[in-house]
């Protein structure tokens, strides 16, 4: 689907790097090993995880690009679709970055509240966006920091009503009930973001995936940057797909550890939004943030129409009942101030 593609991006070639059997290799200017292996580029096309992925989600190579993290994935869905002055849209509250990234791209960005922060009026949000013509609207489900489910249904009604490109970004999918995949293959203007940061526990190797229409992962991947995924990530990647069996284990622990720091949260008077993520997100007091810092407890705290939440995100049980203990000590003393 070329339809929404900058005009100036059709023409582009991919940076074609190519894979020769060899002898000696002295065409590429690296430098004498001494680390084994790391003085070669890594494998442009991170073809092996790209197969493993492939794979494990019964979609073909073709329809995935890895990035540096899905971030760098966001980035290239706009270096590639969005001109300037062109309309972003997500709904409100949410990931901070859609905005920064459109505003970096010289786009205009506006948000479609939730309601009650719980859920999204789907009907009333597509005519919101069949109103103000966006080039791409871009959706974290769940959502982050509220931990709201879109129902694929809604996803899917989006996708055929709006005449724009839709992004899901699903980086907490692991927790949900509810994954929406394989209809980018009928919905051509659908691209799904995934990353190893979140359910597998590997946000510091900077790992994330796109799955869309070969077509459209074809046309990003001329925005991307040679190599942009490094020797040292692919390998770890690779290994964390074979290791799937304990990934499962540790995505299952943070479900039930939710469960349990929720039911906690509200005996001690707090109300946690329903979440399908690994974080709850809750009404606090004033001063909250500051006074777990002080007992060296970080928690998110969000300032502007968000003034008094904060997110607070499932760790090991271990951690949780620290954090939790630590903000029960904190109504303590703040009660005897009182
Ligand atoms: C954490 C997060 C990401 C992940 O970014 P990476 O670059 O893959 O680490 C993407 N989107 C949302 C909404 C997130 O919360």
């Amino acid at each position: 689907m070329l339809k929404y593609l900058r005009e100036d991006i059709k023409k582009l070639k991919a940076y074609k790097v190519n894979k020769i059997d060899y002898q000696i290799k002295l065409d590429a200017n690296e430098g004498i090993a001494w680390l084994n292996g790391y003085n070669r580029y890594p494998d442009d096309s991170c073809s092996e995880l790209r197969e493993k992925l492939a794979k494990n989600l019964g979609m073909k190579r073709e329809e995935i690009l890895m990035g540096n993290g899905s971030s760098e994935l966001i980035e290239l869905v706009m270096k590639a679709y969005l001109e300037a002055e062109e309309l972003v849209i997500s709904i409100s509250p949410t990931f901070s970055m859609y905005k920064i990234f459109t505003i970096i791209h010289k786009g205009n960005y506006e948000e479609y509240p939730l309601k009650d922060m719980t859920s999204l009026d789907v009907e009333g949000f597509i005519e919101f966006v069949q109103s103000k013509k966006p080039k791409i609207v871009i959706l974290s489900n769940p959502n982050n920091p509220t931990g709201t489910l879109i129902p694929k249904e809604d996803i899917i009604k989006i996708a055929q009503a709006c005449d724009c490109m839709i992004v899901l970004d699903e980086a907490y999918v692991e927790f949900a009930e509810e994954e929406t995949l394989e209809e980018v293959r009928q919905y051509k203007n659908l691209i799904v973001l995934r990353t190893f940061s979140k359910a597998l526990g590997l946000a510091g190797i900077r790992l994330g995936y796109m799955i869309a229409d070969a077509e459209i992962i074809d046309y990003i991947n001329r925005v991307r940057s040679p190599y942009n995924v490094n020797s040292l990530t692919q390998a770890t990647g690779l290994r964390a797909l074979e290791n799937e069996e304990e990934l499962t284990g540790n995505v299952r622990l943070i479900k039930e550890e939710r469960e349990r720091v929720r039911t906690r949260l509200e005996e001690m008077g707090y109300i946690p939004l329903p979440s399908q993520g690994n974080f709850l997100f809750f009404k606090g007091e004033e001063g909250l943030y500051t006074a777990l810092v002080e007992k060296k407890v970080l928690i998110r705290a969000y300032g502007g129409d968000l003034k008094g939440y904060y997110r607070l995100t499932i760790g090991t049980s271990e951690e949780n009942d620290i954090a939790l203990a630590t903000m029960e000590e904190v109504r303590n003393e703040t009660g005897k101030d009182k």
